[in-house]
C-alpha cells in the first residue's frame, strides 16, 4: 500500500502484530514504545505517549523518514487493576493518561499532516470492558469508554477533510496485558464470551487493517467489536 502508518505502543502484542501486518502489505511503519529494544524491521523510536513532546517528536522523525502519516493507530495502553479503595490518585491518573489523555496526544500530533493532506485513517483501541466495566478497573474502564467520547468529535471535527476514525474494542486477548489475569477471572469472563475463548492479536489485526483500507472509506464513528459476544450491543 505504501502508506506511512504510525502505532503507539508497537513494541509487542497487538501494536506489534498491527504493525507488522501494514508492513507486509508495503506500508512504511513507525512504531513507538517505552521501553526496551525496538522491533527488528519497523521504524522504533522511544517516546512515552504520556509526553506530549515526544510524542511530536517521534511523529517527526516518522514523517521525515516515510512521509506525512496516513494512518494513525493509537494503540498504546496499561491497566493498572485496584479495588475502588484501595485505588490511589496516581493509580488512577498514569492510566488515564496512558490511554485516553496519550490517545489524544497521539492524534492531535498525527492528524496535523493529515489536515494538510485531506485524507487520513485514525483507530483507537477502546476494549469490551470499557462499556461493561470490571472490578478493579474504574481507572481502564472509564479510560476506555473515554475514547469513544473522543472518537465521535473528532468524527465531527475531521470528517469534511477526508480523515475517518474510528474504535476498536477487543475482548480479552492473548498478550502481556492479559497474562496476569487469575484462572478465577479468565473464566468469569469467558462465561460472559459466547465464543467461550480469548482472541489473538491477528483477530484484532484483521478489524484494524479493514478500517485503515480502502473497503472502509465510508465507515467513521464506528465501534467495531472483535470481543467473541462479550459485551455485544453496547
Ligand atoms: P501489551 O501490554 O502487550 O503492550 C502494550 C504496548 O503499549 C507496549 O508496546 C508498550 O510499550 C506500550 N505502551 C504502554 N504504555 C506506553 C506509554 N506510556 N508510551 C508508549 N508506549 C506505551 O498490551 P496489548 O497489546 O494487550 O494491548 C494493546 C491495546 O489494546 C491497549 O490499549 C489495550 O488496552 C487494548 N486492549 C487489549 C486487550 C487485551 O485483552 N490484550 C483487550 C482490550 C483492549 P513498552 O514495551 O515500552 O511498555
Amino acid at each position: 500500500m505504501n502508506r506511512s502508518v504510525f502505532v503507539t505502543g508497537g513494541s509487542r502484542g497487538i501494536g506489534l502484530a498491527v504493525a507488522r501486518a501494514f508492513a507486509e502489505d508495503g506500508d512504511k511503519v513507525a512504531i513507538c514504545h517505552r521501553s526496551g529494544a525496538s522491533p527488528e524491521g519497523l521504524l522504533g523510536v522511544k517516546a512515552d505517549v504520556t509526553q506530549a513532546a515526544e510524542l511530536e517528536d517521534a511523529l517527526r522523525t516518522a514523517e521525515e523518514a516515510h512521509g506525512p502519516v496516513e494512518v494513525l493507530v493509537a494503540n498504546a495502553g496499561i491497566t493498572q487493576d485496584t479495588p475502588l479503595l484501595r485505588m490511589t490518585d496516581a493509580a488512577f491518573d498514569n492510566v488515564l493518561r496512558t490511554n485516553l489523555t496519550g490517545a489524544f496526544a497521539a492524534v492531535r500530533a498525527a492528524t496535523r499532516s493529515m489536515l494538510r493532506e485531506r485524507r487520513g485513517r485514525v483507530i483507537l483501541l477502546s476494549s469490551a470492558l470499557g462499556f461493561l466495566g470490571a472490578p478493579g478497573q474504574t481507572n481502564y474502564a472509564a479510560s476506555k469508554a473515554a475514547l469513544v467520547g473522543l472518537a465521535r468529535s473528532l468524527v465531527w471535527e475531521l470528517g469534511d477533510r477526508g480523515i475517518t476514525v474510528n474504535v476498536v474494542a477487543p475482548g480479552i486477548i492473548a498478550t502481556d496485558m492479559t497474562a496476569s489475569l487469575s484462572d478465577r477471572r479468565m473464566e468469569d469472563v469467558m462465561r460472559m464470551t459466547p465464543l467461550a475463548r480469548p482472541g489473538t492479536v491477528d483477530e484484532v489485526v484483521h478489524a484494524i487493517r479493514f478500517l485503515a483500507g480502502p473497503g472502509a472509506s465510508y465507515i467513521t464513528g464506528a465501534v467495531v467489536p472483535v470481543s467473541g459476544g462479550l459485551g455485544m450491543g453496547h
